[in-house]
């Protein structure tokens, strides 16, 4: 019999009925240090002050009209967004995907409207992710994730995130529309393209007449430190960004963003959601963007990030049999495990602690923003323990493995 829930998640065993900052509890009490944040997307923490006032405040005057009406709260975070990047105009969506969906929809309407027509192939990285949708999971190009769900589209490519020259292949193409990138890469493990490697790719993508989309619905908004993980790097602008996960700070919204030039096609009747940038959505994207672009909100996202690191290098010293590289930008970090990660996040249960996993066998961790000094050096405490437990997992599953051996 199948679960009432389409059964398409496995979850762990943890029930959470209340959150404060980077605590979550069950109904018995039971506390657990949250390092996951819904994968990234409570950035402020669980039920943020800012953002529950916000919340209750709009929805008291006014929850959904749709995009037939005006809806205020759209045009002053569209305003702050295209203030605070290379963008000129924003479409509101509520996913990540969707937001993925209207970039790759933006960049070949472009194209059309040059009347190159041809350039429709979006090319994409290996061990990326950039959501559920059909236009997505090609884009990526994961083949567990499009595994039984009809032929693959045309007009999708991908090259090895650490060939440069299949990269510059594929730009070189006429028949090239766009390229789609995250510049830290989340669900691929943490893996973060070098500056160099974002410059190289802008350069080549403006030589080729090729536009540059990044996916930041994980590295943006303030998760590695600054608001968007592309502004440490200069020069290294896209045309059009996605953004998503942290934009509501736990609220479903997510974002568009594009050039003038780039968005120039996309007129009336050309793109729409019913739900997208709606009144409730709007606030509470408001009170957080705030929060998140705040200077005390990212240099305190800085600071945690050099404890945190600084404390897992530590750890991998101490560890060298269980933990094998510490990687990622800011507070998107990845420790890519000797032990399996997913046994890891198990034992890591046991210290209750909450943490998720990411390709390469990596443990990713994504703590709030927000979070304070003492619970960073608690998250490292716990980390620690779950470290000596997993050496200890690992010894007992090779006496079990050399048993059994020796019994055949
Ligand atoms: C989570 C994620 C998405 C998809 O977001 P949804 O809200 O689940 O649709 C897309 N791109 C990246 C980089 C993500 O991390």
């Amino acid at each position: 019999m199948i679960s009432p829930v389409m059964p398409v998640y496995a979850p762990a065993p943890v029930r959470p009925v209340k959150g404060r900052g980077s605590w979550l509890y069950e109904d018995d009490g039971t506390a657990w240090l949250d390092v996951v944040g819904g994968v990234a997307v409570n950035a402020l923490g669980h039920c943020a002050p800012v953002l529950v006032e916000a919340l209750n405040r709009q929805s008291e005057q006014l929850w959904h009209v749709g995009n037939g009406l005006q809806i205020s709260g759209q045009r002053e975070l569209a305003e702050r967004l295209v203030a605070s990047t290379f963008a000129d105009t924003v479409f509101f969506a509520n996913s990540g995907t969707e937001a993925v969906e209207c970039a790759i929809k933006t960049a070949r309407r472009y194209h059309a409207q040059k009347g190159a027509s041809e350039r429709v192939d979006i090319i994409g990285f290996d061990g990326a992710f950039h959501g559920r949708t059909f236009a997505a999971l090609n884009a990526a190009g994961n083949k567990a994730y499009l595994d039984g769900f009809g032929p693959l589209m045309p007009g999708f490519r991908h090259a090895a995130f650490d060939d440069r020259e299949a990269w510059e292949r594929l730009i070189a193409d006429p028949r090239a529309a766009a390229v789609i990138v995250e510049p830290v890469q989340g669900e691929g493990g943490a893996r973060a393209l070098d500056f160099a490697g974002l410059q190289h790719l802008r350069q080549i993508c403006t030589r080729h007449g090729v536009l540059l989309i990044y996916d930041e619905v994980q590295s943006g908004m303030g998760r590695t430190g600054r608001l968007f993980a592309h502004q440490w790097v200069a020069d290294a602008e896209p045309h059009i960004m996605a953004i998503g996960k942290a934009l509501g700070g736990g609220f479903p919204v997510s974002a568009c963003l594009a050039t003038a030039e780039v968005a120039a096609g996309m007129a009336v009747g050309s793109h729409g959601s019913t739900f997208g940038g709606n009144p409730l959505a709007m606030a509470v994207a408001l009170a957080a963007f705030d929060e998140i672009s705040r200077e005390e909100t990212l240099s305190s996202a800085r600071d945690r990030s050099e404890q945190l690191r600084a404390g897992l290098d530590a750890i991998m010293r101490r560890h060298p049999g269980v933990v094998l590289e510490i990687r990622g930008r800011g507070l998107l970090v990845g420790v890519q495990m000797v032990v399996g990660n997913k046994d890891f996040i198990r034992l890591a249960r046991e210290f209750n602690l909450l943490v998720t996993g990411g390709g390469d066998n990596v443990v990713r961790l994504l703590p709030a923003l927000t979070i304070t000094e003492d619970d960073v050096s608690e998250l490292l405490a716990r980390f620690e323990k779950t470290c000596i437990a997993a050496q200890r997992f690992m010894a007992g599953a090779a006496a079990a493995a050399a048993a059994a051996a020796a019994a055949a």
